[in-house]
């Protein structure tokens, strides 16, 4: 389906803005602006903008919930598409298929809560995850075993000539926290959800507040990170490595290895992305030198890092 664009050049009018910092749309709170930034509600400001990046030969960066990213201090150049209020359709709740069909932008935690509280069970991990919809799409988010892969039905793209395109689950290469939308040119705009009515509903919700409360006790959750740095090189924990190769605790500037679950760093309030960055490498060494596991992040990063030697 293509829809027609209004192909203005003025930026302000496309609510399109220069130099927009991007540290605050991150969870771990760090990183530079962006060239161009837009934060659209709907798909004709989003067609717009993307129309408009491409007319003046801009590189196209989305942004979910920035919780699962790390963006350079020097900031993005081009436009940021920044997602988490795309919630161009109300979230619709099937009752007779049981299937939730969602806006990218919408928390995913939040419509974990909304499902449990109708007694639809399969989305109880989500909840406590920092992330949108779209993000969660792209990511394949997961936990205690489940993952977005298991859950998807479709989803609804916005490709770069401005047409939806629906995929299936199939379609995308899913894996442990990878789908083929990573790094893609494919903005994902909705999501359609096949959850299941449990016998006991109550049983949903009280799984929901377990799941969350174990990332309470578990978890650095009141401070500022983006989540596992690194994922599990299985059967093998990162946290565990990490963990015993003595990195609990260590710090370059303000970044430090988290005390209370290793696979997570913490910006202590003054880090940059740089020392994020350069604590990510150390660990990464260390990890190898010790037990000679190469560590890969979860992490995506965006922009520019300084070279590092080793
Ligand atoms: C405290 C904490 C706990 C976490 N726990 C978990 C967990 O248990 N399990 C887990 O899997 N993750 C976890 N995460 C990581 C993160 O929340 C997830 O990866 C989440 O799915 C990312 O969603 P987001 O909207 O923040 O995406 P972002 O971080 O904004 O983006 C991630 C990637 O997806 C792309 N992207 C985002 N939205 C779109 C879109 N609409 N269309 C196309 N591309 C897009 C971005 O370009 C980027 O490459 C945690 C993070 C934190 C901070």
């Amino acid at each position: 389906m293509t829809l027609s664009i209004d192909r203005q050049t003025d930026p302000a009018s496309l609510k399109i803005h220069p130099q927009v910092a991007l540290a605050k749309f991150t969870t771990w709170k760090v990183g530079g602006p962006a060239q161009w930034a837009i934060e659209p509600t709907n798909i004709e400001e989003t067609q717009a903008a993307i129309a408009w990046a491409k007319e003046n030969n801009l590189s196209i960066t989305f942004l979910g919930a920035g919780s699962n990213l790390l963006i350079g201090d020097t900031g993005l150049p081009g436009l940021v598409i920044i997602t988490r209020h795309l919630r161009w359709i109300e979230t619709k709740f099937d009752a007779e298929l049981c299937q939730i069909e969602v806006g990218a932008g919408k928390m995913i935690g939040s419509l974990a809560w909304q499902a449990a509280r109708k007694g639809w069970t399969k989305l109880e991990w989500a909840a406590g995850i920092p992330g949108t919809v779209g993000g969660a799409v792209v990511m394949n988010a997961g936990a205690h075993g489940s993952s977005m892969q298991d859950v998807l039905v479709s989803t609804q793209v916005l490709n770069t000539a401005g047409e939806i395109v629906t995929l299936q689950p199939a379609e995308l290469d899913y894996s442990y926290r990878h789908s083929n939308l990573q790094g893609s040119d494919l903005l994902v705009i909705s999501a359609i959800l096949q959850l299941a009515a449990a016998e006991n509903a109550a049983a949903v919700v009280g799984k929901t507040q377990k799941d969350l409360e174990r990332r309470h006790t578990t978890q650095p959750y009141d401070q500022p990170s983006c989540g596992s740095v690194f994922r599990n090189p299985l059967p093998q924990f990162s946290a565990k490595l990490i963990q015993d190769a003595g990195l609990k605790g260590y710090k370059i500037g303000g970044a430090e290895v988290s005390e209370m679950h290793a696979n997570f760093i913490i910006n202590c309030g003054d880090a940059t992305a740089t020392d994020i960055f350069q604590l990510i490498h150390y660990v990464k060494q260390q990890v190898k030198a010790k037990w000679d596991v190469d560590l890969e992040t979860e992490v995506k990063m965006m922009g520019e890092f300084p070279a590092l030697i080793g």
